[in-house]
């Protein structure tokens, strides 16, 4: 076989294994120089390719080669070469792959191929058929599995969601996915919706405070039966937000009634929240030990890697040629959540296309980037502002939090405040002691201390300080 037939027969096998987004953003345009004597040299497109494949796909990219290659590969190498076109394998639609035809919602129009991301096959979509049912469901034909990166960061979420979604019902009841805003829970958990609703089972998503406002409204005009029909006729039900259920005590009650009536049915419940269920202020008892009952899952920040794969991502669904070191730069300064990531790029896309003649480059990138007064800047906030973030976090009144009551409700809020003042704002311990009640400065260090330690050792707080975090550098 000649080095190209190896590697069309090599990229065929890779593209079954890979997401249909990484195997055109990275093997796209990469090409066998050589194949001899147990040794491979890859051409790729430029240096950043190289290193990603070296990195991240390495084994993928042996494994392919040892089995196509009839001569025993003992090393590859990867050498920058400029860019190869290679239409006819991108053409290939694996057999995996599902024919997602978008519906022609604002931004999105024309057809696309997704390769599906799972290494089992899903069952076969064609849902847009009835954009009307995907309405009356409250799904997003965009919020798909296809659609979503996997990173180390969400993986675990991902694999939770992607179970759920071949045995509803059967395992994880319920799914619980909690972390910050747009991190993708909401994707995640629409996700499953598309999944289940292609196969003809009755699905509804609704976001915490429709499930509120409909309870109230129903039951104010005398049709709490509408409501029961509504939300216990379905197999597969989705509450966004639900640490909005907190301190509401009669929609707890209806929700506590409608998740045991699913939940005996073995009908499926998926619930988010930006933290986990303990956490949530004034949720009964009750309704917590079911939430604990099933399976809880994280979504963090996502890295870099992650980052710059769900820009590509983007950009290819927006036929948009967006350079390698353009990716790096914006995924470097946008670091908190996806939904700030996507709002930069937009940004980026409107401004560039306004100016019809700059060029998408990590320069002009930046000019737009640096007038973008939202950049955030790490260290930029206050400790009054660290205080009011926390005892919100917490549902604390400001004077309880800061002043000499010594509730113990406050202990660990406070303790919280006095790390994230110390690690964010570096200020001294005495200052801190100053701006809570004139506390003794080797209190503010132990406390910080202590919470340093917890943060690596308990799970739970450290997810509780990177959503304070989070919230400080996004309000
Ligand atoms: P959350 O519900 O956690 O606040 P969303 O699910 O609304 O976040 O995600 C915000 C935006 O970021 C959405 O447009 C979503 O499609 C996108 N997004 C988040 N995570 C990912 C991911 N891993 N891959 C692709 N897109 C993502
Ligand atoms: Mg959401």
């Amino acid at each position: 076989m000649t080095p190209e037939q190896i590697w069309n027969a090599a990229l065929g096998e890779l593209e079954l294994e890979l997401s249909k987004a990484k195997f055109i953003t990275w093997l796209e345009h990469t090409s066998l120089l050589d194949c001899n004597n147990g040794s491979a040299v890859v051409g790729v497109p430029d240096t950043f390719t190289k290193t990603w494949l070296e990195n991240k796909y390495h084994h993928y990219i042996v494994k392919a080669l040892r089995r196509i290659s009839r001569d025993e590969i003992n090393m590859v190498q990867y050498r920058v070469c400029g860019k190869i076109n290679r239409p006819a394998a991108i053409k290939k639609i694996p057999v995996q792959a599902i024919s997602v035809k978008k519906n022609n919602e604002a931004g999105t129009n024309g057809e696309k191929v997704v390769a599906n991301q799972q290494s089992q096959p899903l069952p076969n979509i064609n849902i847009y058929n009835d954009p009307n049912g995907l309405i009356a469901a409250g799904l997003n034909s965009r919020y798909t599995f296809e659609n979503f990166i996997i990173g180390k960061k969400n993986e675990l979420a991902h694999a939770a969601c992607s179970a759920v979604a071949k045995q509803l019902g059967e395992v994880y009841n319920p799914l619980f996915i909690y972390g910050g805003v747009g991190l993708g829970k909401t994707h995640l958990m629409q996700a499953v919706g598309h999944i289940v609703y292609s196969q003809q089972k009755k699905v509804l998503y609704v976001p915490c405070e429709t499930f509120t406002n409909e309870y109230i409204d129903l039951v104010r005009k005398g049709q709490a039966n509408k409501f029961m029909e509504k939300y216990r006729s379905v197999d597969l039900l989705m509450v966004d937000d639900i640490q909005f259920l907190g301190g509401k005590e009669g929609t707890q009650e209806a929700f506590f009634h409608t998740f045991n009536h699913l939940h005996r049915f073995n009908k499926q419940i998926i619930l988010t929240a930006d933290r986990p269920p303990r956490a949530i202020p004034a949720l009964e008892q009750r309704l917590l030990s079911r939430f604990e009952g099933g399976m809880i899952v994280d979504v963090h920040t996502p890295d870099l890697e992650t980052r710059i794969a769900i820009l590509k991502q983007r950009c290819l669904e927006k036929n948009i040629d967006l350079p390698n070191d353009a990716a790096q730069f914006i995924a470097s300064n946008i670091q908190n959540n996806v939904r700030e990531l996507e709002g930069a790029l937009n940004r980026v896309v409107a401004h560039l296309q306004l100016q019809k003649n700059i060029e998408l480059t990590a320069e002009s990138v930046k000019q737009v980037l640096s007038s973008y007064t939202q950049l955030p800047q790490h260290g930029s906030s206050t400790p009054q502002k660290i205080i009011q973030v926390v005892a919100e976090y917490y549902s604390l009144p400001i004077e309880e939090l800061c002043g000499s009551a010594r509730r113990k409700e406050a202990l660990f809020p406070r303790q919280i405040a006095i790390y994230l003042m110390r690690e964010e704002t570096h200020i001294a311990f005495t200052k801190i002691g100053e701006l809570l009640d004139g506390r003794d400065h080797t209190t503010m260090m132990h406390s910080y201390q202590k919470i340093a330690s917890l943060i690596e050792a308990d799970n739970k707080v450290h997810a509780d300080v990177a959503l304070i975090k989070q919230r400080l550098y996004n309000s």
